[in-house]
């Protein structure tokens, strides 16, 4: 684990890369900040998580860190003892949390539950979307810390790397770290509902897109051609063929859209 500072003084606000060794988007926003430091108005801690995940270019090297959390010093695997010590890190920061995907290219945020700052902040954040987990949380950073998770885009591509940069820069913004002023936009809410598991096969498909209603009777995805079809209407979300090892993805329901207020003259 790398950690970092700009500016003096006890951060409460953490920005962190490389939870998953296979998306280095985030790193490459962290070593930019740490390139060409910007002024800052307050301390930001940097943290990059797991170095030897990213060094073998491996989603993790023992077990997934953001199903690990709060781990133990004492843990047999690699991530149980780094969760712990990233919690110990993250204490009492507000913490900004990268990731990339294979589902979806436009980076959306996802949070724990849709607490005043989530509320305040996301809205600022350059995304299509804010993901609250509900029940499917467990084990991940946001469990134990206070934290925006945001999808960056594709996992290894340029733009994500770019979106890293700019969702980082609007995240320092938006809490007042860095000096100017904010983008607000509205901002569907959706709320995980599901599960969505698939049958161990060779090949797997996904007819639909993430974030578009899929309707009751639709056909969405399919292991080796058995389909499935929708009992009810759902939207997908992080639903690809192979992004994940047991399942397809999610399925959640659209809770509202958040409108930023109109900027104080
Ligand atoms: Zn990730």
């Amino acid at each position: 684990m790398r950690v970092a500072q700009l500016g003096s003084g006890t951060p409460e606000i953490a920005v962190v890369a490389g939870i998953h060794g296979d998306e280095p988007c985030g790193v490459r926003a962290v070593e930019r900040l740490l390139d060409d430091p910007p002024a800052v108005e307050r301390p930001v801690k940097l943290v990059v998580a797991n170095e030897t995940a990213l060094e073998r270019r491996v989603r993790f090297v023992d077990e997934d860190l953001n199903r690990t959390f709060p781990g133990d010093p004492n843990a047999k695997t690699h991530e149980g003892q780094l969760a712990h010590r990233l919690v110990e890190e993250l204490e009492g920061c507000l913490t900004f949390s990268m990731h990339s995907t294979q589902s979806h290219a436009e980076p959306f945020a996802i949070v724990n539950g849709i607490s005043e700052t989530a509320h305040e902040v996301v809205p600022q954040l350059p995304v299509v979307a804010m993901v609250e987990t509900s029940n499917f949380s467990e084990g991940r950073l946001f469990s134990e810390i206070r934290t925006i998770e945001v999808e960056c885009g594709l996992q290894g591509s340029e733009t994500a790397a770019e979106n890293a940069d700019r969702l980082t820069r609007s995240f320092l913004t938006a809490v007042d770290a860095l000096p100017g002023d904010t983008v607000g936009r509205d901002l569907p809410v959706f709320r995980l509902t599901d599960v969505i598991c698939k049958d161990r096969a060779d090949t797997y498909e996904v007819f639909v897109d993430n974030f578009t209603e899929v309707s009751a009777g639709e056909t969405f995805a399919a292991a080796d051609g058995d389909v499935q079809v929708a009992g009810e209407s759902f939207y997908p979300i992080l639903m690809s063929p192979n992004g994940y090892r047991d399942v397809f993805g999610y399925a959640a329901e659209k809770t509202d859209v958040l409108t930023s207020p109109p900027a104080a003259d």
